[in-house]
């Protein structure tokens, strides 16, 4: 049944989603463009979208402004809320394996990978959140005897997600989730490379109960739809995840505008230290592969800086080898896939790009370097490995967003924590040690918003996810999550 002909067939079926969703509607842009939905796995035309720009953003700020003043879903009690949320994780279940095609089929994704990780880690998302909302407490102020004090949690109003396009539904999850469940409203803004699933989520809000405009789903171009979202006046916050670069951007127009917040999810260089006491070498040498290879290696918690102890340098990177070389890309609708295309052309350049760069700097190439499948017209590249990167040479440095590691040997651990922190990013790092001290030392001193000991990307939606440095600011995930599209107001009451 669960065959390539199966999910072919579920493809050929479906109507694809390619309308705005504004005030509750389904609507063209107001221009009336469109762009053309390539799919990386044939580099075909799946669809067209509507271009959404200006006009159609300041359409939804309206509608999203309306709602959140007439306070159908903002005032409504914590159980409709419940259910409203509850209602849609529902819906998302039915159509699980529809939404699973659609991420397969605009980002080039296993649909293995798409059906028990990003749909079900969707669902989860909402769930969860749904779960928490009647679990937010306000607080009393110290006792003064003629005074009353007491602070509460308010949404924030208008919230623009902005979101990229690796794992397009999880990511978008991770944000609406949470702000709709502190009742603010909220105004997705897709990536143009995979706005299918966020425009299906779109349907099935209203088809949930959301009322009209509390989610809005504005497909388009970042420099149009995009830039007018964090350039509005009206909107209250902007959560991003995406590149350092657009990430500037963002808060310089928020400085332009109305100082809207913004929170920032960025990329990274993430450092994946094997210490010579590595309690299983065959487990950390699977998952040391897996961490790069991973989604094509688009992941911005990648372990694309494996940094491994001399002393078991050689027979560390010939496991790691034999476990790459197994892993080849394949059909994403091919349910025995593992590992896809790459999400779009461009991202298939940018990394071919970086595998010039590193041969021509002299980083020593073990593995990969080519596009692959060329014949299928799709987007995709060999797992790749240079070894004896030095950490000043620019693949040890910048993020590929690729399937491309570099492996540095380093000499003992300070030289490996001194190596690790030497970059602009801090978002995630793992390492592998018996020793118990090094590994608090190390997890301690890495600047690193995750850290992950004996076992890669580790710990789930119950613990904060985001960066230090120039990884970015702000969490998702967890309950903090919540507070983020939140204020904070204290009341005073004179007795
Ligand atoms: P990107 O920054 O180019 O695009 C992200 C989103 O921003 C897209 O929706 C895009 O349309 C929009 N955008 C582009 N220009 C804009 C502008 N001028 N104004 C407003 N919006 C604009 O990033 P990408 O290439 O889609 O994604 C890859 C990046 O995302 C990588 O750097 C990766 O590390 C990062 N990422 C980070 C996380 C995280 O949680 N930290 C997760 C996934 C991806």
């Amino acid at each position: 049944m669960t065959s390539l002909a199966h999910f072919e067939a579920v493809a050929g079926s479906l109507k694809l989603p390619g309308e705005a969703v504004i005030d509750g509607k389904l609507r063209a842009s107001a221009s009336g463009k469109t762009f053309p939905n390539v799919t990386p796995r044939n580099g075909r035309v799946l669809n067209h979208i509507a271009q959404c720009d200006v006009a159609d953003v300041d359409a939804a700020v309206k509608s999203a402004r309306r709602a959140f003043e007439e306070g159908q879903w903002r005032k409504s009690h914590y159980r409709d809320k419940k259910r409203v949320l509850f209602k849609l994780a529902d819906l998302m279940r039915r159509d699980a394996e529809q939404l699973a095609v659609l991420e397969s089929l605009d980002v080039g994704k296993p649909i293995t990978d798409a059906l028990k990780v990003d749909i079900p880690g969707s669902i989860r998302t909402i769930a969860y959140y749904a779960e928490a909302l009647d679990k937010i407490y306000g607080e009393v102020g110290p006792e003064a005897p003629d005074r009353f004090s007491f602070a509460v949690h308010e949404p924030l109003g208008v919230v623009a997600a902005i979101v990229p396009w690796n794992f397009p539904l999880l990511m978008a999850m991770w944000k609406i989730a949470p702000a709709l469940a502190m009742g603010n409203s909220v105004i997705l803004k897709p990536a143009e490379q995979s706005p299918l699933t966020a425009l299906k989520i779109g349907e099935l809000a209203l088809e949930a109960g959301l009322p009209p405009g509390v989610l809005n789903v504005v497909p388009g171009f970042g420099a149009e739809a995009g830039k007018a979202l964090a350039l509005h006046n009206d909107v209250d916050m902007i959560a991003f995840t995406g590149s350092g670069a657009v990430g500037k951007l963002l808060m310089q127009y928020s400085g332009q505008s109305n100082l809207k917040r913004v929170s920032l999810e960025l990329g990274g260089k993430s450092p994946h230290i094997i210490f010579a006491d590595c309690p299983d070498l065959d487990k950390a040498a699977t998952q040391a592969a897996w961490g790069i290879f991973y989604n094509s290696g688009q992941v911005c918690t990648a372990g694309s800086r494996l940094l491994v102890q001399q002393d078991v340098a050689d027979q560390f990177v010939d496991r790691l080898l034999a476990v790459a070389r197994k892993i080849v890309a394949g059909d994403p609708l091919e349910p025995a896939t593992t590992t896809g295309s790459m999400a779009s052309e461009e991202q298939m350049k940018t990394a071919l790009r970086y595998i010039e760069t590193a041969k021509r700097e002299g980083d020593a190439l073990a593995l990969g370097g080519n596009r692959t499948r060329t014949d299928s017209g799709g987007f995709y590249v060999e797992p790749t490995v240079f070894d004896q990167v030095k950490p000043e040479n620019t693949l040890a440095r910048e993020e590929v967003f690729g399937p491309v590691l570099a492996v540095t040997r380093f000499k003992d651990p300070d030289d490996a924590i001194r190596i690790a922190n030497d970059t602009n990013y801090g978002l995630a790092a793992g390492l592998w040690t018996k020793d118990i001290s090094l590994a608090h030392r190390a997890a301690r001193e890495i600047r690193a918003g995750l850290v992950w000991i004996n076992g890669w990307d580790s710990c789930d939606l119950t613990m904060p996810f985001g960066g230090f440095k120039q990884s970015g600011f702000g969490r998702d995930r967890s309950l903090h999550a919540l507070h983020k599209y939140a204020d904070l107001k204290s009341v005073s009451i004179t007795l």
